[in-house]
């Protein structure tokens, strides 16, 4: 399919909340951010600012849209406290090649899990291609709704940082 990819390009943050819940999409996408003080989110910029210190091209900012940690050679890393998210962190490093593939840069990926010393190696097929257009043009139509999508109990609703907005009528 033809597909116009600076109409639809976003965040990587956003790609990996796609996978997880699109109402915390949504309501990320809206500066709802009570995750700025959320210990989670605090945790994992502490990693983020301690790991791969020894990295010459480490945090590379591309189009104030996605966040590269490292970027090597042949291959680009990524680094995360834990796999309990292990498919979004899958399709956020996918955009990322995806995303790199755009700019006519070639890479593999891997990402880093730290909790459990564990090394994914990812690399973009033509499948996931496809995944990522759709997704990304199902984000964009998303983030067009006037109203979050619905609440839908999840496994890991009680960790996330929106869960007392979600769930304040129940808590009440
Ligand atoms: S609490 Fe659950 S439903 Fe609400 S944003 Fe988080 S994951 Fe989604």
């Amino acid at each position: 399919m033809d597909f116009d990819f600076e109409k639809y390009k976003t965040q990587g943050i956003k790609v990996n909340y796609y996978y997880i819940c699109k109402r915390k999409l949504w309501l990320f996408d809206k500066g709802m951010s009570f995750e700025k003080n959320f210990d989670r989110v605090l945790q994992g910029k502490i990693l983020h600012e301690n790991t791969f210190q020894r990295e010459k091209h480490k945090d590379l900012l591309i189009d104030d849209m996605i966040k590269i940690d490292v970027v090597a050679d042949d291959h680009i890393k990524e680094v995360k406290i834990s796999s309990k998210m292990k498919n979004p962190d899958i399709m956020q490093l996918l955009y990322y090649l995806f995303y790199l593939k755009q700019l006519g840069i070639s890479k593999k990926g891997t990402i880093n899990y730290v909790k459990e010393k564990k090394v994914v190696e990812v690399e973009l097929t033509e499948e996931d291609e496809k995944e990522i257009k759709t997704a990304l043009i199902d984000i964009k139509e998303i983030l067009m709704m006037k109203k979050p999508p619905e609440v839908k109990k999840l496994p890991y609703c009680k960790k996330c940082a929106y869960y007392e907005y979600c769930y304040a009528k129940e808590v009440d």
